[in-house]
Parts: structure tokens; sequence; C-alpha cells
């Protein structure tokens, strides 16, 4: 006997069913506001089973996974692998810039004369 199925395919987070079941991500360290694109989730429904709720879920490439953004000078965690001193592979957070701020630049400054 045939089990029921019935399995949506979303091709991005537009999609209906690409965030059910999946809950908005807490807010973590300074990051400014929730990701335009998953919507604070940090990732989506590749694959969602009208049937079973079961899904297969992607990470959000835009935040990393992290749900939220950083829109100022903050730096963002990322997880990143480095080599321990006894040369084991290791995991640390590395901070950098965010790819996401506003404004006109790295310093908002006066322009022209005045
Ligand atoms: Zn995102």
């Amino acid at each position: 006997m045939a089990h029921d199925s019935r399995i949506v395919l979303c091709s991005g987070p537009h999609d209906p069913h690409a965030f059910d079941g999946i809950t908005i991500q807490p807010r973590r360290g300074d990051l400014d506001r929730p990701c335009p694109l998953c919507l604070g989730r940090g990732q989506w429904n590749r694959e969602f089973d009208l049937a079973s709720q079961r899904s297969k879920r992607c990470l959000c490439d835009k935040c990393d996974g992290r749900g939220w953004i950083e829109t100022g000078d903050d730096l963002v965690p990322s997880p990143d692998v480095e080599l321990s001193p006894e040369g084991q592979p290791r995991w640390v957070t590395r901070y950098a810039p965010s790819d996401d701020r506003d404004g006109p630049g790295p310093e908002a400054g006066e322009t022209g004369g005045g």
C-alpha cells in the first residue's frame, strides 16, 4: 500500500511552504535586524511533505544561517575551521565586517562645501 506523500518543492524562501515548521531565530550578539531573505529563520525548506510535515532544509545564503543581519559597523560572527597547535582541525568563530551595511560608505560624514 502506498503511503500518502505530497511533497512540495521550494525554489527559495519566497515559496508558499518554504517556512513551514521553521521558527524565527533569537537575536544573537549585536546583529541589527532579521534577514530580509529568510525573515529571521536562517534556513528554509527545499522540500516539504504536506502529508508527513517532514522537510529537507538548506541554510540561508544571505545570513549564513544566523537569521539576522548586521547593517552597521559591528562585526559578524561566522563559524570557521582552523588547525589547533596539535595539528587538529577545530571550529572557531571569526568576526568579519558585514556585507549588509547600510549607508553611503565607510563614514557617513558631511560632503561638499558648506
Ligand atoms: Zn537569511
